[in-house]
């Protein structure tokens, strides 16, 4: 098939923002509180429902969301958290930002997910806390990791920054985990710019996450506010700025009324890859029958050594905004001075799917058009005939 080269870049993600964001934005730059105000409280109300967890506390960042997670649940120095290293930096750089040692474990070979068995593993005294990640929108095996943790002095921290909205036998993730990250970054699901939530149902650790996003100060600002107000305020230990705007929160709360209709917009655009990519040499994305992915991305796997690099080359050339997530995290400059005993060869399956994983654009704004012409360039590219 002859193909016409698109004239316009064709990203990978991008965000879905209407007029109704406008006027909700609009309506808060023109009222009393532009920061951490009524709408965050009303964001993190909307969204702790949705995800079916008891607490919720917004942040600036998902990056945000999983620090002040990993403070909460006490790592320091001399302690370990077991991750995954197919991720973004972020994941684990939440452990090292607590002075903790981050342990690597290999994925799972059908969803990329950290694999539960290699995980058990990894434990020992030390072993504080696991952060799984749902790559791509795929839950992970959460109630092995909860089992894991079981009875042990061990936090499980779901980093689900590609996954609002997903579920797994039925539960929305958010809702399993003892803590459950989420990013607003503008390719995720859904966006307030930049932000993130930290969901829980134990009122304990929503306490220290509301402190920790202050500053460490066990107050904030509005209940000092006014004239019932007091000066008074104590700060009981060492945090940072992680406030969320009031302004980001009204964009929050709109996207999130509008998330049922963008996760249907990407499971239709999965459903198109698959059929259309179906006779192609490329491994699409499995999805098992206990979950509803979310579909942040849409990871293939082109299993001929040298293949992908060719191939991504191709399509960029195509003016297509293919991807690779991710480069594992082990192969950073940072982890390898940290820990010159990491050994790639000692997770076999992430350097496997590293080397043959191509993200293919996946937005709700995406049309058929797109779909089709993505496929026929990957078709080209791998030099088949479609
Ligand atoms: C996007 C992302 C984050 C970080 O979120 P930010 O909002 O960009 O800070 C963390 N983990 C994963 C897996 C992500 O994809």
């Amino acid at each position: 098939m002859h193909m016409i080269k698109r004239k316009t870049f064709l990203p990978y993600g991008r965000q879905d923002i209407g007029e109704q964001e406008a006027v909700a934005v609009d309506a808060v730059l023109k009222s009393d509180w532009l920061t951490t105000g009524p709408k965050v409280v009303e964001f993190e109300t909307a969204f702790a429902k949705f995800v079916g967890a008891k607490e919720a506390i917004a942040v600036n960042s998902g990056t945000a969301a999983l620090q002040i997670a990993c403070q909460a649940a006490g790592l320091k120095k001399g302690d370990m958290a077991v991750t995954t290293p197919f991720t973004f930096v972020a994941t684990s750089n939440a452990v090292a930002y607590c002075g903790a040692k981050p342990v690597f474990a290999d994925i799972e070979p059908d969803t990329y997910n950290l694999s539960a068995d290699c995980a058990r593993k990894k434990l020992n005294s030390h072993v504080k806390a696991i952060l799984p990640v749902d790559y791509a929108g795929h839950p992970c095996d959460i109630l092995d990791f909860m089992d894991m943790a079981e009875k042990k002095d061990i936090t499980v921290i779901e980093d689900a920054a590609h996954a609002v909205g997903a579920q797994i036998d039925g539960k929305k993730v958010g809702s399993i985990a003892h803590m459950t990250t989420f990013s607003f970054h503008p390719v995720k699901q859904m966006t307030t710019g930049e932000g993130g939530m930290v969901t829980t149902n134990d009122e304990e650790l929503a306490n220290k996450l509301r402190t920790l996003r202050n500053h460490g100060i066990n107050k904030d600002a509005r209940s000092r506010h006014g004239k019932a107000g007091t000066y008074e305020y104590d700060m009981t230990e060492l945090s940072f700025n992680y406030r969320l705007t009031d302004i980001q929160a009204a964009l929050g709360l709109v996207q999130l009324d509008r998330l049922p209709e963008f996760l249907r917009k990407r499971a239709s655009i999965a459903k198109l890859y698959e059929s259309l990519a179906d006779e192609l040499p490329v491994k699409l994305p499995a999805t098992r029958k206990n979950v509803r992915h979310a579909w942040h991305l849409y990871p293939v796997l082109i299993d001929k050594p040298g293949k992908r690099d060719e191939v991504f080359s191709s399509m960029r050339a195509a003016n297509i905004g293919v991807n690779v997530h991710y480069i594992p995290v082990y192969h950073h400059t940072y982890h390898k001075k940290q820990n010159p005993k990491l050994r790639a060869s000692d997770f076999p399956v992430t350097e496997r799917v590293f080397s043959g994983e191509l993200s293919l654009p996946m937005f709700p704004g995406m049309v058929r058009e797109d779909v089709e012409y993505t496929v026929q360039a990957l078709a080209s590219s791998l030099k088949v005939r479609q």
